[in-house]
C-alpha cells in the first residue's frame, strides 16, 4: 500500500511536545471528539482540489500535513482556540470544504488545521430587511436549500457549490453562476463576524452602508484565511424569482457577442446568467449548435414585469449584433448539467493535466486577453486545448475563464508550471487582473507581486497588524517567500 505521509513542500514542522500540549489543552475547549491526529483526518484536511496535489497523491505523496485537527462548533471555541495558539505561535490554517483550486488549505508549516464544518447553520432570517445571518461551515447547497423553503434564494451558485462553504466563498471572494443579477459573494455581505488570531472577535454593524472610516470586518473579505477567520456574516437575500426566461443565440465571431453584452449591460439590464462560449467550447458543451459559432447563453428573472422589459432591450441588443436566436432547450442543457464537476478526474486517469484560469478584463481588453492567454497557452509544448468563455458581467468588462488541458507524459508539473507561466504573463501584458474568483492560494502568489505593485506592502502591513506572530495560514497570497516549487 502507497504511504501518504510523504510530504513535498513542507520544510518545518512544530515541535510534538507542544503539538500535544495544545491539543490536551484544546480538548478541554472543544471536547474529545472534536480533536484529532488520526491520519485519515490528517490527510483528508491538508489538501484541496489544486491539481499539482492530484500528480503527488498519484506518486504517493501530500504537499504538506497538519499535526492536529481541530473542530470548533461556534465563535466562541474559534476565539478561544486561536488564542491559544497565538500564545504558543503555531500556525493554523482554516478549512472549510477544501474545495480551493489553488492549494489554499496546504498546511506548509504544519501546525493546526481548522476545520469549521461543524459551524453550520443559519442564525437568523431577516425577512423585513431581506438578510441572512450565516455560519461560516455551512455547506453551499443546504444554505440555498433552506433559504427557498423559506421562500428566499441566496443568489450565489459556485460550480462547486455542493462542496464548497460560505466561509470559504467570503475568503475567497467567490463568483456564482447567477453574478450578473446578484453580484458576487463580496456584493451580497452586509456585515462579517471574525475572530484575530489572538481571540479578539469583532463584527460590523447590518446596517445598509456605514461611514464611519473604513469597514474592519471588509478587510476578511479575500483574505484567504491569512488574516483570521471568518465566523458568520450578514448576506442579502432575494425573494425567489416570479419569472425566469431563457434565451441562447450564435454569433459568428466572439467579438460580436462580446459588444452585444456589452451594449445591454451599458443599457442597465442585469440578466442573472450571461455565458459566452468561444466557438470551441460551443461545440463541447452544445454540439448541436456545431463547433463554428460562439454561443451566448441567458437566464433573465425576477419579477415578471420587470423580466419582459429587459427581455426586450437584450433582444434588441443581441440581434443588432448577429446574434441568431436559437431558443430555450440550450439554456435547460446546461441548467441540468452546471454542477457536474466529473471530468477533469476522467481526463486525469487518462494522463491529462486539466486545468483553468479565470482573470478579469475591461471591455477594451476582453478580446485580445482571450486571444493573447490562448495563444500562449497553445504555444506550450504538450497542450491539445485550450479554449475560454466569459461567464460574469459587469457594466466595467467581463471575467474570462479559460480551460486547458494537455499530454505531458511524465512531466507533469514542469508543464503545470510552464502553463501558468504563459497564461499569467499573457494576462498581464494585456493588463488583464490575474484572478477573478478562484483567489491566489498558494500557487498564484507568485504573482501577486506584479498583480499589486506597491500594494503588496501595504497588504504585508495588514498582516503584520492582524497577525503579528504570523500564524495565519503561512504562505499564502503571495504574502511571504514564494515556495520553491514554483521557480
Ligand atoms: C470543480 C470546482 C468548481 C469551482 N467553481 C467555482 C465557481 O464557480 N466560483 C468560485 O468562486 N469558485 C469556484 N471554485 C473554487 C472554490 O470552490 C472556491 O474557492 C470556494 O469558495 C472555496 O470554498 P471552501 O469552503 O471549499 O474553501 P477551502 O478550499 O476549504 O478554503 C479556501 C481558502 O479559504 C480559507 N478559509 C476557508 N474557510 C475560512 C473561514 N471561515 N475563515 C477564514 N478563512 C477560511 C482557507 O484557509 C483557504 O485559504 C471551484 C472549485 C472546484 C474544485
Amino acid at each position: 500500500m502507497v504511504d501518504l505521509m510523504r510530504t513535498v513542500l513542507q520544510k518545518v514542522q512544530v515541535e510534538q511536545t507542544l503539538i500535544d500540549q495544545y491539543a490536551r489543552e484544546a480538548a478541554k475547549i472543544v471536547g474529545e471528539d472534536n480533536v484529532s491526529v488520526n491520519r485519515a483526518d490528517l490527510l483528508a484536511t491538508c489538501r484541496d482540489y489544486w491539481p499539482v496535489n492530484n500528480v503527488w497523491m498519484v506518486e504517493g505523496a501530500v504537499p504538506a500535513l497538519p499535526q492536529l485537527v481541530v473542530w470548533p462548533q461556534n465563535t466562541s471555541e474559534v476565539s478561544r482556540l486561536l488564542a491559544l495558539a497565538n500564545a504558543k505561535k503555531i500556525p493554523v490554517t482554516p478549512f472549510g470544504e477544501g474545495s480551493g483550486a489553488l492549494g489554499g488549505v496546504v498546511p506548509l508549516k504544519g501546525g493546526i488545521t481548522m476545520d469549521l464544518k461543524r459551524i453550520n447553520k443559519i442564525r437568523f432570517i431577516d425577512h423585513e430587511n431581506l438578510m441572512v445571518t450565516v455560519d461560516c461551515g455551512m455547506n453551499g447547497a443546504l444554505y440555498e436549500e433552506e433559504l427557498n423553503r423559506a421562500g428566499y434564494t441566496g443568489g450565489h451558485f459556485p460550480q462547486s457549490l455542493r462542496c464548497s462553504t460560505v466561509g470559504g466563498w467570503l475568503s475567497c471572494r467567490a463568483a456564482g453562476q447567477f453574478s450578473t443579477r446578484y453580484g458576487k459573494i463580496e456584493d451580497m455581505v452586509v456585515s462579517l463576524e471574525a475572530v484575530l488570531p489572538d481571540g479578539t472577535v469583532f463584527s460590523g454593524r447590518s446596517v445598509p452602508r456605514t461611514a464611519t472610516g473604513p469597514r474592519v470586518d471588509h478587510l476578511m473579505l479575500g483574505s484567504e484565511g491569512t488574516l483570521g477567520i471568518i465566523t458568520s456574516a450578514a448576506l442579502r437575500i432575494w425573494p425567489l424569482p416570479g419569472k425566469r426566461h431563457l434565451a441562447s443565440y450564435t454569433f459568428e465571431r466572439l467579438e460580436d457577442g462580446l459588444e452585444a453584452i456589452r451594449l445591454f449591460m451599458r443599457a442597465g439590464t442585469r440578466p442573472a446568467v450571461v455565458r459566452l462560449y468561444d466557438a470551441q467550447e460551443t461545440g463541447n458543451h452544445f454540439p448541436e449548435l456545431g463547433d463554428k459559432r460562439c454561443a451566448l447563453i441567458l437566464i433573465i428573472e425576477g419579477s415578471a414585469k420587470i423580466v419582459d422589459a429587459e427581455t426586450s432591450v437584450i433582444e434588441d441588443c443581441v440581434t443588432g449584433q448577429g446574434g441568431l436566436d436559437e431558443g430555450a432547450e440550450h439554456v435547460e442543457h446546461w441548467l441540468e448539467k452546471r454542477f457536474n464537476i466529473g471530468v477533469a478526474s476522467m481526463l486525469f486517469q487518462k494522463g491529462a493535466v486539466l486545468d483553468t484560469i479565470e482573470v478579469t478584463t475591461n471591455w477594451h481588453n476582453a478580446h485580445s486577453t482571450y486571444l493573447a492567454m490562448q495563444q500562449a497557452l497553445l504555444a506550450v509544448e504538450g497542450t491539445m486545448l485550450a479554449s475560454g468563455h466569459y461567464s460574469h458581467v459587469y457594466p466595467e468588462g467581463a471575467a474570462l475563464y479559460v480551460t486547458m488541458v494537455g499530454f505531458p507524459g511524465d512531466h507533469k508539473l514542469a508543464y503545470y508550471k510552464n502553463l501558468w507561466q504563459a497564461a499569467m504573463e499573457a494576462a498581464i501584458t494585456e493588463g488583464a487582473a490575474i484572478s477573478h474568483h478562484h483567489g491566489v492560494g498558494l500557487h498564484r502568489g507568485l504573482w501577486m507581486a506584479e498583480e499589486h505593485g506597491s500594494g503588496m506592502d501595504v497588504l504585508r502591513k495588514i498582516k503584520a497588524a492582524f497577525d503579528p506572530h504570523g500564524i495565519m495560514n503561512p504562505g499564502k497570497l503571495g504574502l511571504e517567500e514564494v515556495q520553491e516549487w514554483q521557480k
